[in-house]
């Protein structure tokens, strides 16, 4: 008998009747012999109300008491479809991310999961029970509730599965698969059968939201069999595993888009040793990640500095980096929050050269300008203002030959 994680989605829970459909998706698999675990979201919308509610109260709602607010979400869409199970004769219990015991630590609204207790889970399954779990969401040490950032579900499904040692976690959406981009940019975008968990990884860092960043991570770290699909459609979806069992590597994998950049320089610094870490320092004294980083190279000594931030961030590190500035003397600080990244990302890189040059040929071809530009082993992101967004993202879906199969570069 083999034990399985399911996840769905907010899209897959967002109203009764989709919860009806998902029950009797489960109680098949429950008929073919799965012992089965599922994970559920918060039904579509609801994260983003919860959200609002408290920002129409304060800017910035106390973490902890966000979490008490986020994570009443998930406790909604576990009762209902253990009680939607439970209608048609299949022997279900919910349990909140506190009452299994997933321990994770102290970080309100962005907190990881340290342990998972799996003993009352494999008792109810012994018992031939489904086991509903809240996604999203933990307790702290000294019972708090937290919860794992958003798309979290899909990591307490994937961390589900490594603490049960599961057989496949199955993650059900509303795509069929891992996509070579966003099929909602790219209508022609094509469905991947494999990706191995490096690039998964890659794509997931550099704005594909199919599958939240640390799944990916807990997913390779202990060797998960990760498998994205449609909850509405059968098929066969994205396997996401290790490289040794990909047999075919194309050149680039994918695409990817994230809006949530801003860049902030500031101009005229002197430029010696130390600077940067003057100048990065008090931004990651703050906890605010700094992503790509430019240093021009100076004249008269001097020299402009600058880096990338998430788009929330924004407004902190501008208010931190003018002080910084005024400390230094420098002559300035701008800054952009219209600013996007779109990336390539395949393993298959590694031996190829020249896609660099071809990425920003295409681009140039279109009259984007880029204004930064970062690598790695297996990916080349440029950052663009937010209006060719899109057009970038077709543009190097087109230029690779992502569409079609045979011809993907
Ligand atoms: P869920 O609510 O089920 O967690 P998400 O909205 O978090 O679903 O993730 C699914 C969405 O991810 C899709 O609807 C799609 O628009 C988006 N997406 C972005 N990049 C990709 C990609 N490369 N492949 C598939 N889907 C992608
Ligand atoms: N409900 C949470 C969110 O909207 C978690 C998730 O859906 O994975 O981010
Ligand atoms: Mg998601």
């Amino acid at each position: 008998m083999a034990l399985v994680v399911h996840k769905y989605g907010g899209t897959s829970v967002g109203s009764v009747e989709r919860i009806r459909l998902v029950a009797e998706q489960v109680r098949k698999a429950k008929e073919n012999g799965d012992r089965l675990v599922v994970v559920v979201s918060a039904m579509s919308g609801e994260t983003d109300r919860l959200l609002g509610l408290a920002k129409a109260l304060v800017e910035r709602p106390s973490g902890r008491e966000l979490d008490v607010l986020l994570a009443t979400g998930e406790q909604v869409t576990i009762a209902l479809l253990a009680i939607a199970l439970q209608a048609i004769g299949v022997d279900a219990v919910s349990y909140t991310g506190a009452q299994v015991r997933i321990l994770t630590d102290e970080a309100h609204n962005k907190a990881r999961i340290r342990e998972i207790d799996g003993d009352r889970v494999h008792r109810d399954l012994a018992s031939g029970k489904v086991v509903v779990v809240a996604g999203f969401q933990g307790v702290d040490e000294n019972g708090n509730i937290t919860t794992l950032g958003r798309g979290g579900s899909d990591t307490t499904a994937v961390a589900m599965a490594a603490a049960l040692a599961a057989d496949e976690c199955r993650i059900y959406t509303d795509v069929d698969g891992v996509y070579t981009t966003d099929p909602r940019i790219v209508p022609k975008a094509r469905r991947l059968d494999v990706v191995t968990y490096e690039e998964m990884l890659e794509m997931a860092s550099l704005g594909a939201k199919v599958l939240q960043i640390r799944s990916v991570e807990f997913a390779s770290k202990y060797n998960v069999r990760l498998r994205v699909l449609s909850s509405f459609v059968d098929g066969p979806g994205t396997l996401i595993t290790a490289e040794d069992e990909v047999m075919e590597e194309a050149v680039i994998s994918g695409v990817t888009l994230n809006r949530d950049e801003a860049k902030l320089t500031i101009l005229g610094v002197s430029d010696r040793p130390g600077i940067a870490a003057t100048i990065l320092g008090p931004i990651a004294d703050a906890n605010i990640e700094v992503d790509m980083i430019v240093q021009n190279v100076g004249s008269d000594g001097n020299t402009d500095f600058t880096f990338t931030v998430h788009r929330n961030d924004y407004k902190t590190a501008m208010e931190i980096l003018q002080l910084t500035a005024a400390e230094l003397g420098a002559s300035g600080v701008t800054g952009d929050n219209t600013i996007v990244k779109v990336s390539i990302v395949g393993v298959g890189m590694r031996s190829h050269a020249g896609l660099a040059s071809r990425m920003f040929r295409a681009l140039a071809e279109e009259g984007i300008n880029i204004q930064m530009i970062s690598t790695s082993e297996i990916k080349v992101s440029v950052v663009v203002n937010e209006k060719y967004a899109e057009l970038s993202v077709r543009t190097l879906h087109d230029a690779f030959g992502l569409h079609d199969k045979s011809a993907a570069a």
